[in-house]
């Protein structure tokens, strides 16, 4: 194979003690993304190289792998300095700089010049033919050479990558996925930090309709781009959110309704064995989101619910929705359960006891039991055919 992919691992090299578990689960995500490719990958602590053949195609697909903070496209030539003179030249010849260093590593003995001595004769060679200074403090551009038994590798420039962890160091967390704006966001930082996910959905047909549900496929599908093995289960939510309306007070049918979301969030994150719930919620944004709100709603479970955006701008959101590609999906205006009957004058500051006490007017057990029986499981979103975009 002709292409040399240099992976930089980042912030993995601070985890000491977990650094193999972290370079193996990293090479199998990258593995596993690659499928369909031809390629070859070999690793040690600090470095990963792919060997491949298209390399504009896998560098494309490593942009979207965690755990990778850097990839180095390396040029290949035989071992001998006047080929290796010619390719530094070419490679320089592209880039806008003002100072360069050269920086030789031999790993190959074989060859019988020393690094520092390759590095004068490539770098006198560089200076008889551009316009330019060598810098070895702080060059705008640093040429490798490496020397190595399979042949030689130059290279330049560093492609920037996503940084974070590797999908999956940190198990599973069921993320509740709406159709909305904060959500997809928010699933994607749990996957930047190694979570993999799992999502649900609640749909309350037909109040809601396939076009909302089809948009939060489309939703998952975008970040499944990320992780790779992401389920949702879709929620039948309609009997229970009609109880609600029925036997709770207007005002407090929207933390009543979050309150059910929760509980059946908790049994369904137990059943599939996640560690965490993740949501959207943004302190503030809407009347359920609160700090009262979200202590009333969060009061009926004990389990760890993680808000990776509760304490970032809507702006900011949108932002990081913008270069995920979610955001034009997320304003498709395909109706979400929690915006459907929507009261006048939700409650801002709920009272647990009332809470309570209104709840304990219907059986909801029952009701979130037959939620929790009749979930449809999509799984296989690759193959999704629901695309909105
Ligand atoms: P927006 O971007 O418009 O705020 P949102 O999805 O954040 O949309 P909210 O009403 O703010 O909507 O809901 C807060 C959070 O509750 C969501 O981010 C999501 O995690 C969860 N949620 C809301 N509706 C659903 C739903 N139908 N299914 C699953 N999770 C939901
Ligand atoms: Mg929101």
């Amino acid at each position: 194979m002709d292409d040399l992919i240099l992976i930089k691992y980042g912030e993995l090299t601070t985890k000491k003690q977990n650094r193999k578990t972290f370079i193996k689960l990293l090479a199998d995500n990258i593995k596993k993304i690659l499928d369909g490719e031809e390629f070859n990958i070999k690793f040690d602590r600090v470095r990963m190289y792919i060997e491949c053949n298209n390399v504009d195609s896998v560098v494309n697909k490593l942009k979207k792998v965690f755990g990778i903070h850097g990839i180095v496209i390396c040029h290949k030539v035989n071992t001998n300095i006047e080929d290796i003179k010619l390719k530094v030249l070419e490679l320089l010849k592209k880039e806008t700089f003002n100072t360069f260093k050269i920086n030789t590593k031999r790993a190959d003995k074989t060859f019988n010049i020393p690094s520092m001595e390759v590095n004068n004769i490539i770098g006198g060679y560089v200076l008889k033919n551009l316009n330019t200074k060598v810098d070895v403090k702080s060059p705008d551009i640093l040429v490798t050479i490496e020397i190595r038994v399979e042949g030689t590798f130059i290279y330049t420039n560093e492609i920037k990558g996503l940084g974070g962890y590797p999908v999956g160091i940190q198990g599973k967390g069921m993320l509740m996925l709406s159709g909305g704006i904060d959500s997809p966001v928010a699933g994607y930082l749990s996957i930047k930090r190694g979570v993999d996910l799992e999502c649900l959905y609640f749909e309350s047909p037909p109040h809601t309709s396939i076009e909302a549900k089809n948009k939060v496929l489309t939703l998952a599908r975008i970040i499944n781009e990320y992780s790779g093995n992401i389920k949702v289960n879709v929620i039948p939510f309609t009997k229970l959110q009609e109880a609600i309306y029925i036997n709770v007070p207007d005002n407090y049918v929207i933390t009543i309704m979050r309150r059910m979301m929760y509980r059946v969030s908790e049994r369904l994150a137990k059943k599939h064995k996640c560690k965490v719930i993740i949501n959207g919620e943004s302190i503030g944004q809407v009347a359920s989101q609160t700090l009262t709100s979200m202590a009333a709603i969060n009061s009926v479970t004990n389990f760890p619910v993680i808000r990776p955006v509760a304490c970032m701008d809507k702006l900011e959101i949108i932002d990081i929705a913008k270069k995920l590609n979610t955001y034009d999906i997320s304003i498709l205006p395909y109706e979400d359960c929690c915006t459907i009957f929507l009261p006048e004058h939700p409650v801002i500051n709920p009272d647990i006891d009332k809470c309570i006490k209104y709840e304990s007017t219907f059986d909801y057990e029952a009701l979130i039991n037959e939620c929790i029986d009749n979930v449809e499981v999509i799984t296989n979103l690759k193959e999704d055919k629901s695309d909105l975009l």
